[in-house]
């Protein structure tokens, strides 16, 4: 397996005024490039060329170390960047809607509690969206690489709130930059997600 650099599915500056060309320059073309450049000579030096990322992660959660935080990032990036889209579906619809609105009651309350939690976030990390096994749906703010995958939740939505994701756009605003996040949140492939 050797990993390159996903295609993105729009322009350097296509979400802008929400996520700027020079932030996704930084972000997607430098440091995700980094991850990826990083789990290809890991992988070959671990000998695990023949796993794939989710397992792991899954294998080498606990332990962490190089390896882990590498392979983990290059999941949670995959993630991140593949929901966001400049002509997003708004609003989510169909069995992910039942799900979001048995779990937290509506859509605009679960916007509520996910921004409660992207603005309390102490330090480097990421919040998801996960499905846990009884169906349910939870919101989990997850350290540095940290992945819900290795609760055994299945992921569905994730904001980046390492301060490389928004600094250069929102300094000192954390706040509007999980407010935007809105604005380009694909909901059609959480949908995806949700169904696969
Ligand atoms: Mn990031």
């Amino acid at each position: 397996m050797i990993l390159e650099l996903p295609i993105l599915r729009f322009g350097k500056n296509a979400l802008e005024p929400y996520i700027s060309a020079q932030t996704i320059e930084f972000h997607y073309d430098k440091l995700f490039r980094y991850y990826i450049n990083n789990v290809n000579i890991l992988l070959d030096e671990f000998q695990l060329v023949r796993f794939g990322l989710r397992t792991i992660i899954k294998k080498y959660a606990k332990q962490g170390g190089i390896l882990f935080y590498n392979v983990a990032q290059v999941w949670n990036h995959t993630f991140y960047f593949e929901q966001l889209s400049p002509t997003p579906k708004t609003m989510p619809e169909g069995n992910l809607l039942l799900a979001i609105n048995k779990s937290f009651d509506s859509v605009a309350e679960f916007k509520h509690k996910f921004d409660k939690a992207v603005i309390s976030f102490w330090g480097s990390g990421n919040v998801w969206l996960s499905q846990k096994d009884d169906g349910t749906l939870l919101i989990t703010q997850e350290l540095n690489e940290g992945n819900p995958l290795t609760k055994d939740y299945k992921p569905l939505l994730i904001c980046d709130v390492w301060e490389h994701a928004y600094y250069l756009d929102y300094p000192c605003r954390k706040t509007d930059y999980i407010y935007n996040f809105w604005n380009i949140l694909d909901w059609d492939i959480i949908e995806k997600r949700f169904d696969d």
